[in-house]
C-alpha cells in the first residue's frame, strides 16, 4: 500500500458538481488500496472574490486580517469535499493548515513553511480516513496567527505534506494535461512534456509558467519529492517532475 498526496486546484473544484467529481476520483484512489491525503484550493475564483471584497471595504487591508479572510476560501472547499466523500460512504476528515501542522514564518501573504507536524493527518490515516487539508494556509507559532503562502500556494501545501509524510508520489491535479513547453491556452502549438527535472521546471516557472508555484518546485527539489502534474478532467498520464541525484 502506498501513500498518495493529491492536490486539486481551484479550477478542479469550481462548483458543487466538480467537488463531487473530485470526491469520486479520491474515493477511486482509496478503493485501489492507497492511503490518500488531499490538499485542496479554494473553489473557483473564491480567492479573487475575497480580495475584491477586502478592497471594497478598505484600499489597504491589514495583512493579518487579509490572511484571516483569504484562508476562509480553502476552509470552505476542504469541508465540502470531506462531506462529499463521506456522502459516498468513505471516511474523510478535513483539517485547516494549522490543524495539519503547517508551521510558517510570520510573513503575511507570502509565508514560508518552516516545519510540518502532521500528527492529526497521520492519525486520520491510521484510522482509515482520507485526510483533506486546506491548501495555501499555515500558522505562525510566535504570533499564533494564521498565514497564507502566496498566490498558488496550495501547491506548496501538497509538496510539504508529501515530504513530511514520506509519500510515494505527489499528484498535482489541474485543468491542463500536464506541463507544456509554453502555456497551452496561449500557444496552441505547445506540446506536453512527459518528464522534466525540477531544475528545468524552476526555469519554466521563473519564465512565468504558473502551472506550478515556484516555491513548491523549490521545496520538491530540496526534499526529493516527485510530482505528477495531470488533469483532473481525464485519466491521461501527465508530466513527471523528477529530482535526479
Ligand atoms: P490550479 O487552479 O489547478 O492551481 P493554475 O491556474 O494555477 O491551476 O495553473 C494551471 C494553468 O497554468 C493552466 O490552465 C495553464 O493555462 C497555465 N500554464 C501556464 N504555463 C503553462 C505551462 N508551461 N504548461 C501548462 N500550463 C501552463
Ligand atoms: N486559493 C489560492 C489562490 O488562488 C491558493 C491556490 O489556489 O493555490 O492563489
Ligand atoms: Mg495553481
Amino acid at each position: 500500500m502506498s501513500l498518495i498526496v493529491q492536490k486539486y486546484g481551484g479550477s478542479s473544484v469550481a462548483d458543487a458538481e466538480s467537488v463531487k467529481r473530485v470526491a469520486k476520483r479520491i474515493v477511486e484512489t482509496r478503493k485501489a488500496g492507497h492511503d490518500v491525503v488531499v490538499a485542496v484550493s479554494a473553489m473557483g475564483d473564491t480567492t479573487d472574490e475575497l480580495l475584491d471584497l477586502a478592497q471594497t471595504v478598505t484600499p489597504l487591508p491589514e495583512p493579518r486580517e487579509l490572511d484571516m479572510l483569504l484562508s476562509a476560501g480553502e476552509r470552505i472547499s476542504m469541508a465540502v469535499l470531506a462531506m462529499a466523500i463521506k456522502g459516498m460512504g468513505y471516511d474523510a476528515q478535513s483539517f485547516t493548515g494549522s490543524q495539519a501542522g503547517m508551521l510558517t514564518d510570520a510573513h503575511h501573504g507570502a509565508a514560508r513553511i518552516v516545519d510540518v507536524t502532521p500528527v492529526r493527518v497521520r492519525k486520520a490515516l491510521d484510522a482509515g480516513a482520507i485526510a483533506i487539508v486546506a491548501g495555501f494556509q499555515g500558522f505562525n507559532r510566535d504570533t499564533m496567527d494564521i498565514t497564507t503562502l502566496g498566490r498558488g500556494g496550495s501547491d506548496t501545501t501538497a509538496v510539504a505534506l508529501a515530504a513530511a509524510l514520506d509519500a510515494d508520489i505527489c499528484e498535482i491535479y489541474t485543468d491542463v494535461d500536464g506541463i507544456f513547453t509554453s502555456d497551452p491556452r496561449v500557444v496552441p502549438k505547445a506540446h506536453k512534456i512527459d518528464t522534466i527535472t525540477s531544475e528545468e521546471m524552476l526555469e519554466l516557472a521563473a519564465a512565468g509558467a504558473k502551472v506550478l508555484y515556484i516555491r513548491a518546485v523549490e521545496y520538491a527539489r530540496r526534499h526529493g519529492v516527485t510530482l505528477h502534474v495531470r488533469s483532473s478532467f481525464n485519466t491521461n498520464e501527465g508530466t513527471l517532475v523528477i529530482n535526479p541525484k
